[in-house]
């Protein structure tokens, strides 16, 4: 059988190290008495990384199996309500360019049903707009449900835009107080235990050793157990997505000021700009790729987007890539420690909440298990390492903007095979659920059509199917307009739910 698993240590209190350590200790509160310890070690002097996220609708799941109040996160982490992303000026860089990626799904599975449908019964509207209910302009600036629902319910799909930082305060008290995690605030200076074999402990500067069965690496980019001690290789992927910097800052909001409902994504000569709005600032930040772009024209791209030349800004340099594997011997990477691509498409917190879903599923009872489990993770998370790269790549592929970054982007060299075997059979026909192979995939066929006809691709041929009755479709997209109406009707703003909490957790 091999040794038990008994001692759980996270090596991190970042948004990862937390959400780890919450779920895991939510999930098995029980095991708690048959001697389940679960401790997170947080360096004092190293800060996390907190630029004002965006999330994916996984987290309302995740937040709330942690057993935290949906009010309570929305007023402690200063969150507001995400439907999806717009982009500005990613097809050609023309002042209307702008297509929507919303979290809802379209009217039919069918992608040939929806192009015939949009095509026949409203060629004029974008594609999403169309087809799903959630980016009509009526919409804007709309919450995505009402008080009364029950939390983490809506009348709408949805995630977050939070302040990481915050979201590690609210995290770090309820999982300590309420769940029984053992928390250490110290620096870790050693890796205990050969190369070759388990870690036994990791020695901190104040506490000494502390021993564990499992580690969880959760330190971030410096990936110290993974990376440092195990010396697992990294992949750069920089030859396929091109951005390595992003100059950030936040701009102060007034009371009333709308809260946008989506992540606002624009292009500019050599990467693009975030728009998150929260409740009190948005977080604002212009990602390039430094080979096309000097810091400083980066940093007057952002002041330009923001018009202040006085605000403070600062600069975060990545390697997009990943680890070759992600559990090695007796230690998880989750986080940044693992892999770190580009903030498009907020695809990094999704990913620390299905891995930690993954280790708390399956956690291994004893160590003799554990080999078994590292090997179907490292898999999955490959897999979707990959399946993440292409949809990221996507959206640069298709741009028709012709400055070198993005011309240099379309280079095939650039672009990973199976995309380019996608792209090539995208032609001829739409996405379909059967191109992946996974049941939950990060981003399933519906987001790929969203990005490939708001890009303005469409098949060749897109013929209805036999079985498609055109008055069903009709009816589908007349619902739709019906559905926006409602909706624009009887959802308050994102200002006025938001504030509605604000004051009552105030009273
Ligand atoms: C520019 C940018 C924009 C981003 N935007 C988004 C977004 O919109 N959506 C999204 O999902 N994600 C986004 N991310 C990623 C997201 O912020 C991180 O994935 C997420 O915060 C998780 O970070 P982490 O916990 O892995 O690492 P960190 O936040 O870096 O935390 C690392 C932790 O490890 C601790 N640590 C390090 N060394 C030691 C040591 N020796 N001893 C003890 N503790 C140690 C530190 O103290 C810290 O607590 C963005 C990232 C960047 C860089």
């Amino acid at each position: 059988m091999g040794k038990r698993i008994n001692n759980i240590v996270i090596v991190g209190g970042g948004t990862a190290g937390w959400l780890t350590a919450g779920l895991i200790s939510a999930h098995h509160k029980k095991r708690g008495a048959n001697g389940l310890n679960i401790t997170l070690i947080e360096s004092p002097e190293i800060p996390t990384i907190g630029v004002g996220e965006g999330t994916w609708p996984t987290i309302r799941k995740t937040l709330s199996r942690i057993g935290l109040k949906e009010s309570d996160f929305l007023v402690a982490c200063d969150a507001s309500f995400k439907q999806g992303s717009r982009f500005d000026g990613w097809i050609s860089g023309d002042e209307k360019d702008s297509y929507h990626h919303p979290f809802e799904l379209p009217i039919s599975p069918n992608g040939s049903d929806l192009i015939h449908a949009w095509q026949k019964f409203a060629p004029k509207k974008s594609f999403a707009e169309a087809v799903c209910v959630q980016c009509a302009p009526a919409l804007k600036h709309l919450a995505p449900r009402q008080r009364s629902m029950p939390d983490y319910a809506g009348a709408l799909n949805y995630a977050y835009h939070l302040d990481a930082v915050k979201m590690v305060n609210l995290l770090r008290c309820h999982v300590t107080k309420n769940l029984g995690v053992t928390y250490i605030e110290d620096h870790v200076i050693q890796i205990n235990g050969d190369k070759d074999q388990d870690i036994s402990s990791v020695t901190t500067r104040e506490n000494g050793n502390v021993s564990g069965d499992l580690f969880i690496d959760c330190t971030g980019t410096s990936s110290l157990l993974l990376g440092q001690h195990y010396g697992v290789e990294f992949i750069d992927q920089s030859h396929v997505l091109f951005n390595d910097r992003a100059v950030v800052t936040q701009v102060p909001v007034n009371e009333n000021d709308p809260i946008a409902s989506e992540t606002i994504s624009t292009a500019h000569e050599a990467g693009w700009i975030w728009d998150i709005g929260l409740q009190t600032r948005r977080g604002v930040g212009c990602v390039y790729a430094s080979k096309y772009m000097k810091d400083n024209q980066a940093e007057h791209i952002l002041r330009s987007y923001i018009r202040d030349e006085d605000v403070d800004v600062r600069m975060l340099k990545f390697t997009p890539g990943h680890r070759s594997h992600f559990w090695h011997r007796n230690c998880l990477a989750i986080g940044l420690s693992a892999g770190f691509l580009e903030p498009l498409e907020a695809s990094a917190i999704v990913l620390v909440e299905l891995s930690a879903e993954m280790l708390v599923m399956n956690l291994p009872m004893n160590r003799a298990a554990m080999d078994i489990e590292a090997k179907k993770f490292n898999a999955l998370f490959t897999y979707r390492w990959a399946r993440i790269i292409e949809f990221l790549k996507l959206h640069y592929v298709l741009s028709r903007r012709n400055e070198p970054f993005w011309r240099d982007n379309r280079d095939p060299e650039t672009i990973p095979d199976q995309l380019q075997d996608n792209l090539t059979i995208w032609e001829y026909r739409s996405p379909s659920q059967y191109d992946f192979e996974q049941a939950s995939e990060v981003f399933p066929a519906a987001s790929y059509q969203y990005v490939l006809y708001g890009m303005g691709s469409k098949p060749l041929a897109y013929p209805p199917q036999e079985s498609v009755d055109l008055e069903v479709l009709k009816q589908k997209m007349q619902n739709v307009v019906r559905k926006q109406r409602s909706l624009a009707a009887g959802l308050p703003t994102n200002r006025v739910l938001l504030a509605g909490l604000g004051k009552e957790a105030s009273n």
